[in-house]
Order: structure tokens, then C-alpha cells, then sequence
């Protein structure tokens, strides 16, 4: 069966990643879970596709997603080489390293040994010579930027990556980061941070009084934001406890406090403000972190299409008015 999106552009918007080349459908779809061997093939296989032909062309990976570690890579690398055969042009694929996927110094970290190591691990599970985007998943304060960020450039002139950037590091050393990639000549196109309405650390100031938004912002880095459901919890899925589908009762990265009764408080009270505009709370949490123009792209997970279509509406939320903003603002920040 052959596979098709629609004209690129038409369903999903794109937008831009800074001042770069590169754009990104507003929306992107994140296979850090129910992408590893406990999910069915054929159900990881069911929901990119239908991604896919719903406009939705960029998949975010990582070597470690899984679990078991690498086996989101090589699910994905079947698709690639099955379904997906004669799409890889169209498509926007990334990967990073950085979190812990082999034993011993050389298995995790931001040494050039590391980040190349696990990049041509992750080309070989994918199947294909190249990734569009590597990240280094984070910032390691035990290897030198230089060494990190000058691997990353080694990924790109070397033809495994198109293009390099950095997740999680914070606005004082993203500010280093791009300081040591302009030396290098280097174009840090992206970043990745988790943000929701329930974790806005992005916009705090840092040292010299920016933002992480204000760094990227001013070096023309685009944001690929994360977690805009706080896994989940920004939904109507835990305010009458945990079910049983749910990723809380898997339990593996939704902690319990997640859940804490103040949280869910602020969760009702956020669902008031999504309640007035007339759609699910999902939906305005995913389109309240598109409300800033340096956000390039949210980044979602889902368990299912209807998970998949329901957060593609929030592309078609409405604009958030003075008043809207400002309950949200008295919910979430104190
Ligand atoms: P979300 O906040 O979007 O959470 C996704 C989860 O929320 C789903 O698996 C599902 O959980 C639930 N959900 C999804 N849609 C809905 C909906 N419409 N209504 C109710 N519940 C819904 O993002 P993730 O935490 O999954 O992260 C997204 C991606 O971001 C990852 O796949 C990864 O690519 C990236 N990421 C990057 C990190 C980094 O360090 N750079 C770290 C973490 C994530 P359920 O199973 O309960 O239905």
C-alpha cells in the first residue's frame, strides 16, 4: 500500500526555525513512548502513517527511546524501508544522544567518542545515511562545549546529519553553546526544551536577564517545545483518577506527584479557561505554547489517532484574548 501526505503545507502549517532555511510543520509528533517493543508493531506502525497522511512530517526520535533503548530507532527504520519507502525527502527525521544507552564512560555524556558512536548506532538501526536534526540531548558538564558542540558539527560536515542542535540546556548555556557553534562556523538551527502551561521555565530569566526564549530568540535558533500535556496531565484523562491506558498507570516517567491534588487543582482551573473558549483542555494547552512566534513547533506524544487528530485541532484553536492569558497567568505562575 502506498502511503501519501497531503500537498506539504496545506493540512499543517509550517513555520519557520529562526533566521535558518529549515522549516517545521507547527506540529510534530514525539516517539518517546509507545514506540518500544511492548507496544505492537502494528499499532506504532497505524498511528505514523496516519500522522503522516495527516500532514504530519516530522517524527522525533532518540537513541534511547524505546523501551528497550534503540528500538523506537529500529521500528522506525522498518517504516522507512517499508511503508515509508521513497518518502524519506519528505520527511524530517531527528535523533539525539546524550541520556544513558550503553554501559560503561562511553555510553552516555556529550564527549565527541559518544555522540558519534551513538549517532552512526542510530543511522544503522534507522537505515538510512543521514538524520535531518541531531540534538545533543544535554548539556554534559563534564565533557567541554567546545568537544560537544564541535562533534556535532563533525555529524554535519560529515554528511550524517543536515543539521545540529541542543535540548535542555539552559539559557546561560545555550548562550555558550551558540558562542562556541558561531566560532566553529556552526548553525545550532534548533532547540528542544520541555514547556506547558504547568512548566514554563523557558521564560524565566537567567543570569544576564534573558530568557531561553530571549537567547534563542536573538540567535535566530528555532524551538521545538516538549511535554506541551505534561505527558498527559494537561487533559481531562486523571481528574477522576488514574486509568488504566493512561501513562501514569504504566509508570514509568509520569511520577506521582504529577498528580498531587494542588496540581490537578490548577488543572480544573485551567480547564475552566479551556471550557470558555469552547474546546477540550488539551487543545489549549498544546496552542497556548504556539502563542509565542519563537516557537517553532510543539512537539506531542499520543497512544492513539484519535489522540493524534484531537491534537492536530489545536491548530485551529482560536487566539488567545488579554483575559485568557491573564487567568492562565494567575493559575500557573506564582
Ligand atoms: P505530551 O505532553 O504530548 O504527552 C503525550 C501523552 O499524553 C500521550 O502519550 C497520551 O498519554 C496523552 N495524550 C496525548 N494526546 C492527548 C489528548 N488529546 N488528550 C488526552 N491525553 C492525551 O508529550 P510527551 O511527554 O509524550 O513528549 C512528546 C515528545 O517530546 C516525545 O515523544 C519526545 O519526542 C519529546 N521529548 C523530548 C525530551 C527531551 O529531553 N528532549 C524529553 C521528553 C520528551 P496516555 O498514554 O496516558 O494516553
Amino acid at each position: 500500500m502506498s502511503h501519501k501526505a497531503p500537498e506539504p503545507g496545506t493540512a499543517v502549517p509550517f513555520s519557520r526555525a529562526g533566521r535558518s532555511g529549515l522549516v517545521l510543520p507547527r506540529l510534530s509528533l514525539g516517539l518517546w513512548q509507545n514506540f518500544g517493543d511492548s507496544t505492537p508493531f502494528a499499532a506504532q506502525r497505524e498511528l505514523v502513517l496516519h500522522a503522516f497522511e495527516r500532514g504530519i512530517v516530522h517524527f522525533d526520535l532518540a537513541n534511547n527511546y524505546g523501551p528497550p533503548p534503540g528500538s523506537a530507532e529500529a521500528s522506525f527504520g522498518r517504516l522507512l524501508s517499508g511503508d515509508l519507502r521513497g518518502h524519506r525527502d519528505e520527511l524530517l527525521i531527528s535523533t539525539k544522544a546524550g541520556y544513558r544507552m550503553g554501559p560503561g564512560p562511553y555510553g552516555e555524556g556529550g564527549s565527541r567518542k559518544y555522540l558519534l558512536s551513538s549517532l552512526d548506532a542510530s543511522l544503522r538501526r534507522l537505515g538510512t545515511d543521514h538524520v535531518d536534526v541531531f540534538y545533543s540531548h544535554r548539556f554534559d558538564p563534564t565533557t567541554p562545549l567546545h568537544e560537544t558542540i564541535g562533534a556535532l558539527a563533525t555529524a554535519v560536515t560529515s554528511g550524517r546529519a543536515t543539521y545540529a542542535a541542543i535540548s535542555s540546556y539552559s539559557a546561560e548555556r545555550t548562550a555558550e553553546a551558540l558562542a562556541v557553534a558561531d566560532d566553529l562556523g556552526l548553525p545550532l538551527v534548533l532547540h528542544q526544551p520541555s514547556y506547558s502551561m504547568l512548566n514554563r521555565w523557558i521564560e524565566a530569566p537567567g543570569p544576564d536577564g534573558r530568557s531561553l526564549l530571549d537567547v534563542v530568540g536573538d540567535a535566530g535558533t528555532g524551538l521545538v517545545v516538549f511535554s506541551p500535556l505534561a505527558q498527559g496531565v494537561l487533559s481531562d484523562r486523571y481528574l477522576d483518577g488514574v486509568p488504566a491506558d493512561s501513562r501514569a498507570a504504566r509508570g514509568v516517567s509520569l511520577r506521582k506527584e504529577h498528580l498531587a491534588p494542588e496540581n490537578l487543582a490548577r488543572v480544573r482551573a485551567l480547564r475552566e479557561v479551556a471550557t470558555g473558549r469552547g474546546e477540550p483542555l488539551s487543545r489549549t494547552a498544546i496552542a497556548w505554547t504556539l502563542r509565542d512566534s519563537r516557537v517553532t513547533s510543539v512537539l506531542v506524544g499520543a497512544r492513539t489517532v484519535e489522540q493524534v487528530d484531537e491534537n492536530l485541532a489545536a491548530l485551529d484553536s482560536p487566539p488567545f484574548s488579554q483575559d485568557e492569558l491573564a487567568a492562565i497567568d494567575a493559575v500557573t505562575t506564582e
